[in-house]
C-alpha cells in the first residue's frame, strides 16, 4: 500500500525525539534521552530515545521500534494511519502507489468510513450530554450514585430521552445509513414504506466508549429504574470492537502511569464510581469476557494488573477466563491478581457501603495468580483423597504450561507440586519436556531501526534459507524465533508469516508465503523482499543450510547484543532495572562468544 522508499525516506526527516517527546517527559542521558516508559509502569527511567538510531528502547520491559512503530504501539493508530500523521507532522505527502487501484480505492473508503462513524458517535455524545442536562430524573439517578458533575463530565456521561427518535434533532437526516452503521439507529424491515426506524438507546443513562486517541467509538447505556436489559452495548462496527476495547482507558491513561496499577472491573458504573472514589485506575472489559487482546493492552500500560470481580459464581467463571488470558504474559516482571468481592457487590456498591479504605485493603489482599491457579484447578474437588490431587495436577498442568520462562513458573511449579502431595522434582520430571515452553523475552532487533545495510542482507539470506529450507524453523531455538519475529519491516512480518503457515499447515511454499503477506499493512515492502528472495541465487548444496543458518543467527544475535549493550552504555544513569539489563547482556555476550566461532559461510 505504502511504498517502500517512501517510509525510509519518512523515517530520514522525522525526528523521534519530537514525536516520543510529544508522549513522554523526556531528559537528556548522554548522547540520548530518558523518561519513564509509557509501555510499564515505572518510577525512574528505563526508557531510551536514541536520535542517532531514530529508535526507543526500554531496558526494563523490551519494548523497542521507531517513531512509526511507536505511533502504532503506544498510540494506537493502525500502520497506514500513523504513517500519514507522520507524512503530516514533516509535511509530506504519502504517495499512493499504484499496484492496484481498486484495493487502494477500498482502503480509502474505508479510512474515510472509520472517520465519519467516530463523527457521527461523537456528535451523538455530544447530543446526549445536552439531554443530560436537560433530564433532572437522569441527574438525580448519577446524584444518588454519589457522581460529581465533574467526573460525570470527565467520561462524558450523557442521557438518550425516551422516545423512539430523539437522534432526529441532532442530526440533519435521520435515514442517515451512517447512523445505522455506527450502531445508533435500529433499521427494522426491508427497504420501502414499511421500513421503520428507531434509536437503539432510549431511556438510558450513557457511557461513551472511547479508544486511545479519545475518540468515541461506542456506547454503554444503563438503564436507569427497572427495566431489561440493565446494560446495553453498542453492536459490533467497523470501528467498536469488544473483544478489544477497554471502557475507560482513555479517562484512566494518566492514572495507570501513575499509580503503577491497573484495576479491571465488569462494569462502566465500576469504572465511574472508583474513579469518583480516587480510583481512577480502573478500565472495564464490555460485556465480554478478559480476552488475550486485552490483557495485552492491559500490560501496555501497567505491569501490575488486578481483576476485580463479583464474589458470585459468574465472577468465579469469568474469573477462570481472566485467568487463562493473563497466564501467557504473567512474567516475573508483572503482577497479575485477583480480588472476589462478596457475592452482594460489585466494586462500586462496594466501595459506597464500605469505604475508601476497606477497597485499598481489600485490593492489598487480592490473591496472586499462582495461587489462583491451583485454586482454579482444585475448584471442587478433594485434595484430601489421591484422586482429586491427580485430577487436580492434571487439570493445572495446561494452565502452568502457558506460564513464560522464568522464575515464577519453577515457583509454581513447586506450589502445585506441594498442593498435589509431590516433591517438586517428581512433579518437574513427570511435566519436563512434554509442556510446551513459550518464548523468551523478546530481543532487540539487529541495529534498531536503521539497520546497517549488512544485517538487512543477513536478514534477507535467513528469509531466503527459511523459505526455500522449511524445515529448518525447527533447527532453530525459541530465541532465534523471537529475534526473526521481531526484527523491523519487512523482516519481521516475513518471518512471522513463515512461522504462521508452518503452524497450521505443517508446510509451506513461497507462493503461499507470498499470500499471506499480501494482507500487511505494510504489503508493498514484503512484496519487495519476497522478489528479492525469489531472486537470491541458489547456493550450491542443501545440506549447508542448516550451518550458514545458524552462523546468521549467531552473528544476529551478537549484533543485537552489541547494540543494546552499546545504547545502555551511551545512556548514563538509569534505572535498577536497566542495570540488572545490563548485567544480563554482559553475560549473555559472554556466552555467546563461548560458543561455536562463526564460520565464512554468514554473510
Ligand atoms: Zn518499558
Amino acid at each position: 500500500m505504502i511504498p517502500t522508499g517512501f517510509l525510509q525516506d519518512l523515517l530520514s526527516r522525522v525526528d523521534i525525539v519530537d514525536v516520543v517527546g510529544r508522549h513522554v517527559e523526556l531528559k537528556k542521558a548522554g548522547i540520548n534521552h530518558k523518561g519513564l516508559c509509557p509501555f510499564h509502569g515505572e518510577k525512574t527511567p528505563s526508557f531510551i530515545v536514541s536520535p542517532s538510531r531514530q529508535t526507543y528502547h526500554c531496558f526494563g520491559c523490551g519494548v523497542h521500534g521507531d517513531a512509526i512503530r511507536f505511533l502504532v504501539e503506544h498510540g494506537g493508530l493502525p500502520f497506514p494511519e500513523a504513517v500519514r500523521e507522520l507524512a503530516q507532522q514533516v509535511g509530506l505527502q504519502v504517495p499512493e502507489d499504484d499496484t492496484d487501484p481498486a484495493e487502494r480505492e477500498r482502503a480509502r473508503q474505508a479510512r474515510a468510513r472509520q472517520l465519519s462513524l467516530t463523527d457521527v458517535l461523537d456528535k451523538a455524545a455530544a447530543h446526549y450530554r445536552a439531554q443530560l442536562k436537560a433530564s433532572p430524573r437522569a441527574i438525580d439517578y448519577l446524584k444518588r450514585r454519589g457522581l460529581t458533575g465533574r467526573i460525570a463530565a470527565r467520561f462524558g456521561l450523557g442521557y438518550a430521552p425516551e422516545g423512539w427518535r430523539s437522534l432526529a434533532s441532532a442530526f440533519p437526516r435521520y435515514d442517515d445509513p451512517l447512523l445505522a452503521d455506527a450502531g445508533l439507529v435500529i433499521v427494522q424491515g426491508d427497504e420501502g414504506p414499511d421500513q421503520k426506524r428507531y434509536d437503539r438507546f432510549r431511556d438510558r443513562v450513557m457511557f461513551p466508549i472511547r479508544n486511545v486517541k479519545g475518540e468515541v467509538i461506542g456506547f454503554g447505556g444503563r438503564v436507569i429504574d427497572a427495566g431489561e436489559p440493565k446494560y446495553l452495548n453498542s453492536p459490533e462496527t467497523p470501528v467498536f470492537s469488544k473483544g478489544r476495547e477497554l471502557y475507560g482507558l482513555f479517562e484512566a491513561r494518566h492514572a495507570l502511569r501513575e499509580r503503577g496499577c491497573a484495576i479491571v472491573v465488569e462494569g462502566y458504573m465500576d469504572v465511574v464510581a472508583l474513579a469518583q472514589s480516587g480510583f481512577a485506575n480502573a478500565v472495564a472489559t464490555l460485556g465480554t469476557a478478559c480476552t488475550a487482546d486485552h490483557v495485552r493492552t492491559l500490560f501496555r500500560h501497567s505491569d501490575d494488573v488486578v481483576f476485580a470481580f463479583d464474589g458470585d459464581a459468574a465472577g468465579r467463571r469469568a474469573a477462570g477466563r481472566a485467568l487463562e488470558a493473563a497466564l501467557p504474559h504473567a512474567t516475573d516482571l508483572r503482577r497479575v491478581r485477583f480480588l472476589f468481592l462478596p457475592p452482594e457487590h460489585d466494586p462500586d456498591s462496594f466501595v459506597r457501603a464500605h469505604g475508601l479504605e476497606a477497597f485499598e485493603q481489600a485490593l492489598a489482599q487480592a490473591v496472586p495468580l499462582s495461587r489462583q491457579l491451583i485454586e482454579h484447578a482444585a475448584d471442587g474437588l478433594d485434595l484430601g483423597s489421591a484422586e482429586g490431587r491427580a485430577r487436580m495436577l492434571a487439570l493445572a498442568r495446561p494452565l502452568w504450561a502457558q506460564l513464560p520462562d522464568g522464575l515464577l513458573r519453577g515457583q509454581v511449579l513447586a506450589a502445585l507440586a506441594e498442593a498435589g502431595g509431590l516433591g517438586t522434582e517428581a512433579l518437574r520430571e513427570a511435566w519436563q519436556g512434554a509442556a510446551p515452553s513459550s518464548r523468551p523475552r523478546r530481543w532487540p532487533p539487529p541495529g534498531g531501526g536503521r539497520r546497517k545495510l549488512g544485517t538487512a542482507t543477513q536478514l534477507d539470506r535467513a528469509a531466503w534459507l527459511l523459505a526455500h529450507h522449511p524445515d529448518l524453523w525447527f533447527t532453530l531455538t525459541d530465541a532465534d524465533h523471537a529475534l526473526l519475529a521481531d526484527t523491523p519491516a519487512p523482516h519481521g512480518a516475513f518471518f512471522c508469516a513463515i512461522e504462521r503457515l508452518l503452524h497450521d499447515h505443517g508446510a509451506l511454499t513461497l507462493d503461499a508465503l507470498a499470500a499471506e503477506l499480501g494482507a500487511q499493512p505494510d504489503a508493498e515492502a514484503v512484496a519487495a523482499l519476497v522478489t528479492r528472495v525469489r531472486a537470491l541465487h541458489h547456493f550450491d548444496s542443501d545440506d549447508h543450510g542448516a550451518a550458514e543458518l545458524q552462523a546468521l543467527m549467531q552473528r544476529l544475535h551478537r549484533q543485537a547484543l552489541d547494540d543494546e549493550l552499546q545504547l545502555l552504555m551511551e545512556s548514563g544513569e538509569l534505572s535498577d532495572d536497566a542495570r540488572r539489563r545490563g548485567q544480563e547482556l554482559l553475560a549473555l555476550r559472554k556466552a555467546l562468544a563461548a560458543g561455536p566461532a562463526l564460520t565464512a559461510a554468514a554473510g
